[in-house]
């Protein structure tokens, strides 16, 4: 994804962090993260206190049971931290996943309620991508970055008490440790980041150097002959000698600055270090400073440095995680065109019509309208065909129809109201359908069919089976309507050939019972037969409906009250099937061409489909 400033920053994302964490009912997970930090730094700052500690006892020549007693206090308080950061360790993993999974599950909620245009939408599908990217491991930002947070907590607590224990140092001892601290991890960083930052450099040589040298055309067999008759051999060794070369040359690049690096930090360090212990050393000498000061100082200095250039890295990788949270917030929070239950309720109606006024339809991007300037209303119980060639708009029309598209022109009139006024979920109520593109749910058939986690009525399911044409299929299973279906899911489901799928996907638009009943090809993959079976319920099973059927087979669309022609973006013929074959328009030829190529193939005893 292109670089763009984030929206949200990293304070805002620890806060949204925490704030999931306690949606998810896991406020453990920062709390664990917290334990962790402060048993870490409690547990070094004993141990770094202990030998000076004893040392004082032993200096102020103390009883042996004072000297036993500071040793056994120090071990308790190396043991208790040591210890609860153990327990809290094997106790982080499942909180932390179980947030990320939280993250993973609001995802899948919006994917599955955002409005339909979001999933042509570019920029959508990208944070889409990113945000499984960032919720599919426990090494993804959604879960990871609790490590880090744990770490930056840890390195700022030892920092800060740190600071305390070398109070008695003057102020510019902990100002030059951080200044220079901060240099030795700069320059590393910057110098080491060349390999990071060039790796696509080196692999494209490599990748070249693989071709060349190992599985490469160059080796086959088949090249032999060119390679002797056209000796290309000295090229070919060329060629692979001086890619070699130029990955050499990569390394040696990236050697000679991890080589400085390491220099250069080696340099800085021993500055750093050695200032403040000269002037430790001078401290001593100069009588100012008992020996287990001058310990505990030499030690509080060399952790000291380690917690702020821990600091710097902290911040860098949390930065990273930042900006990934951030792009997974913007995902979750993608504006949603459509009004959900923020809209107005559909009202109840004994009966609807649908209206398209005046609307046209251009796809993201397209350079043209796919639908110019159409009207159309379709009256409660009338049966609608829309024909046309590929590509023409059908499908188009029924979405905008459904309500999954909104016009970029003109409306879509609900009982005279625009449904973008309305809870689009309560407006897919009004509707079935049958779309080409279908999937069938590991679920049981009447499940399936059902689509409901609330009680299915075995009559009704019955009925629609039968309705369907799947009674026998599903009579000859042992399990009937409630065998299993997937075998991804269940290695014994039932098998459903393509045709019976199409059959089980128009039975479980029969069951939902709606006031619009849409069918796009809902016969493209049955054999002619088991068509004309569909064909003549049609009638029975959208009695009461309004309907919207669409299909290449012209003849198919007999039965319908009304058919539509639709071609460049317009409703070009409208009317019955004998009008239109009347008129002698579009519609006429077309059939006439179907109806030849049928003849023509009943005749030599072929598959009359035309499609
Ligand atoms: P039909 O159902 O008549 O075959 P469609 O309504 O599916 O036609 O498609 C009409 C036109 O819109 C086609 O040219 C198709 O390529 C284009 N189209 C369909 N879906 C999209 C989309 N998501 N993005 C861009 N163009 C699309």
């Amino acid at each position: 994804m292109k670089k763009e400033k984030p929206r949200y920053n990293l304070l805002q994302n620890t806060v949204w962090m925490l704030r999931l964490s306690k949606e998810e009912r896991e406020l453990k997970v920062p709390l664990t993260a917290a334990g962790l930090s402060v048993t870490a730094v409690w547990q070094q700052t004993a141990g770094m206190l202990f030998i000076p500690a004893v040392i004082r006892v032993l200096e102020k020549q103390g009883s042996i049971g004072e000297l036993l007693a500071t040793i056994a206090l120090f071990t308790a308080a190396m043991m208790v931290p040591a210890a609860l950061n153990r327990y809290l360790d094997a106790n982080q993993l499942f909180p932390r996943i179980s947030v990320r999974v939280g993250i993973t599950a609001r995802a899948n909620r919006k994917c599955a309620d955002t409005s339909f245009p979001n999933l042509m939408d570019e920029r959508f599908l990208k944070l889409k991508e990113h945000t499984i990217a960032q919720t599919n491991s426990n090494s993804s930002s959604t879960e990871a970055v609790w490590n880090n947070l744990e770490l930056f907590l840890r390195n700022l607590l030892g920092f800060i008490v740190y600071l305390i224990l070398m109070e008695r140092l003057p102020f510019w001892i902990p100002i030059l440790l951080t200044a220079l601290s901060l240099a030795v991890f700069f320059c590393g960083s910057r110098l080491s980041r060349y390999r990071y930052k060039n790796r696509d450099v080196l692999m494209k040589e490599e990748k070249k150097v693989f071709y060349l040298m190992e599985y490469g055309d160059i080796v086959m067999p088949r090249m032999m002959k060119d390679i002797r008759i056209f000796g290309l051999k000295p090229w070919i060794m060329e060629l692979t000698e001086k890619t070699l070369q130029s990955i050499y040359d990569f390394h040696r690049r990236a050697s000679a600055r991890e080589l400085l690096s390491g220099v250069l930090d080696l340099l800085l360090t021993f500055l750093r270090n050695g200032l403040a212990y000269a002037y430790l050393i001078h401290q001593v000498l100069a009588g100012k400073m008992d020996i287990a000061a001058f310990l505990l100082l030499f030690t509080a200095i060399d952790g000291f440095a380690a917690f702020v250039s821990g600091i710097a890295e902290n911040l860098i990788t949390l930065n990273r995680h930042s900006l990934n949270l951030s792009q997974v917030r913007e995902f979750l929070e993608f504006p949603e065109p459509f009004s959900f239950e923020d809209g107005e309720e559909v009202p109840k109606a004994s009966e609807y019509t649908i209206e398209l006024s005046h609307v046209s339809y251009r796809y993201p991007g397209a350079g043209q309208d796919v639908l110019h300037d159409i009207s159309l209303r379709l009256q409660p119980g009338e049966k609608l065909a829309v024909v046309g060639l590929n590509g023409a708009g059908k499908t188009t029309l029924v979405k905008l129809l459904a309500g999954f598209l909104d016009p970029t022109e003109g409306s879509v009139l609900l009982n005279g109201t625009d449904i973008r006024r309305y809870n689009r979920r309560e407006y897919y109520e009004l509707f079935s359908a049958v779309f080409q593109e279908f999937n069938i749910l590991g679920l049981s058939i009447a499940e399936n069919i059902a689509q409901t986690t609330g009680p299915i009525y075995r009559e009704k399911l019955l009925r629609c089976i039968s309705e369907a044409g799947l009674s026998a299929k599903i009579s000859s299973l042992p399990e009937k309507e409630k065998s299993f279906l997937n075998r991804t899911v269940y290695p014994d489901a039932a098998e459903f050939s393509g045709g019976e799928t199409q059959r089980l996907i128009l039975a479980r638009a029969l069951y939902k019972d709606a006031p619009f009943v849409f069918l796009d090809e809902p016969t493209a993959a049955l054999d002619p037969l088991a068509e004309e079976d569909i064909y003549r319920k049609y009638g029975e099973f959208t009695r009461g409906k309004s309907s919207l059927f669409i299909s290449h087979r012209l003849a198919s669309t007999r039965f319908c009250d009304r058919i539509l022609l639709i071609s460049d973006g317009k409703i070009a013929e409208e009317g019955t099937h004998e009008e239109l074959l009347q008129k002698g328009g579009i519609y006429a030829e077309l059939f006439l061409v179907q109806a030849k190529y049928y003849q023509e193939d009943a005749a030599e005893g072929g598959d009359p489909d035309v499609r």
